[in-house]
């Protein structure tokens, strides 16, 4: 009878494979909210993205998806089927849903059972107002992330006729510099050497924003104690917050003792996978398009002054290693709507530059580095 009952069950488990059953794991979700979209026009914000639903699954799922007018309201119903969701992140599924209560659009995320096993998605939101697209792209680790943005059709037809950059910084009068310290809390990061990441990051973070506070410029920070900040939650802060940039901070390790160095990283729109677009026309997507290469280009140029002018403060006194710049789809770096980058300031799991890591005296060399490559960014210095 056990016999039996095993051969049922693994027959059910080889036919559901052949049928492409098989089931997905959902392994992360993120929501990064932009800035609020509810100002009055004379203080209107200038962001063109309302939001990000990020979702990271173990394989690529199949996406279904149906799209309802319904008078000046657009419903869209997704069904990704086969996707599987923990405890954990149902809640996680709940919490967004709330939180898309107060805005122009919502969401409700409901892992199904019946009667077909999967994830639903439905938007809800006004056809002349919001825009959606999606992208898939593979991160470290090869999961298969999928990215929903939400655009404010809006600001995209404003800017044509204000006709200048929407994402503004170098020359500002007044700008306002957002400084992500990696890691806290519960989340200790890299550990090697009785060393902890989330230490370090916040360190120096503390220490970079005295030191462009001390030049007159706006700082905020994801964090100024010892306290654990989701990744949206850091980056949904910093687009509230409406900041100019965006910079993190991390300390990197590996399983070998022989790598260290520093090294930037900067978002590239090149890495993900252009899925379908609803209710954005081609001129729409077009401007879409254009904000994100203008993030990215003036990404890449945050990155080569903040990365130089590191390396050059620490190499006068150190011989550092220069790991360059690189490009990531790193959670938060994807999530700002603000040129952004996240300097790896060296690796805990190298004898020496723990060493070094943990000194007070070079903490701060590394703070002096990074805000200068800031100052230099915006035409400070
Ligand atoms: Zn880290």
């Amino acid at each position: 009878m056990k016999h039996y009952i095993l051969l049922m069950l693994s027959l059910g488990f080889f036919s559901g494979i052949l049928r492409g059953e098989k089931s997905i794991v959902l392994r992360k979700v993120f929501f990064h909210q932009g800035a609020p979209s509810d100002k009055k026009e004379s203080q209107s914000s200038h962001r063109i993205e309302l939001g990000k639903l990020v979702f990271y699954f173990e394989y690529e799922p199949h996406i279904e998806s149906s799209v309802v007018a319904k008078g000046n309201r657009t419903l869209q119903r997704l069904f990704l089927p086969n996707v599987s969701v923990s405890n954990e992140l149902k809640e996680n599924l709940q919490q967004i849903h709330k939180t898309t209560k107060e805005l122009s659009y919502t969401m409700q995320l409901n892992a199904k059972e019946h009667p077909r096993k999967g994830l639903e998605i439905t938007f809800i939101y006004p056809t002349d107002k919001v825009g959606v697209k999606y992208n898939h792209f593979q991160s470290i680790g090869l999961q298969k992330g999928l990215a929903f943005q939400f655009y404010n059709k809006e600001v995209i037809h404003r800017i044509k006729q204000l006709g200048k950059s929407i994402i503004t910084t170098a020359s500002l009068a007044s700008p306002h510099v957002f400084i992500d310290c990696g890691h806290g809390g519960t989340d200790c990061g890299a550990v090697a050497h009785s060393i902890r990441e989330k230490d370090i990051s916040l360190e120096v973070g503390l220490r970079i924003a005295d030191q462009l506070r001390t030049c007159g410029i706006m700082v905020g920070l994801s964090r100024e104690t010892d306290v654990t900040v989701a990744l949206d939650q850091r980056t949904s802060l910093a687009n509230k917050q409406e900041a100019d940039l965006f910079v993190s901070i991390h300390a990197n390790a590996t399983t070998s003792k022989v790598h260290s160095g520093i090294e930037t990283y900067f978002f590239n729109p090149t890495l993900l996978k252009s899925g379908d677009c609803f209710v954005l026309n081609s001129f729409e997507q077009e401007q879409v398009g254009n904000v994100l290469h203008e993030k990215s280009s003036k990404s890449n140029r945050l990155a080569l002054c903040v990365h130089d002018a590191l390396l050059k403060k620490v190499r006068s006194q150190y011989a550092v290693k220069d790991r360059r710049i690189k490009s990531a789809v790193s959670q938060v770096l994807f999530g700002t709507q603000m040129p952004s980058i996240l300097v790896e300031v060296g690796f805990v799991t190298h004898p020496q530059e723990a060493k070094l890591l943990s000194q007070k005296s070079y903490q701060q060399q590394i703070a002096y580095g990074i805000a200068s490559g800031i100052l230099h960014y915006l035409g400070y210095i």
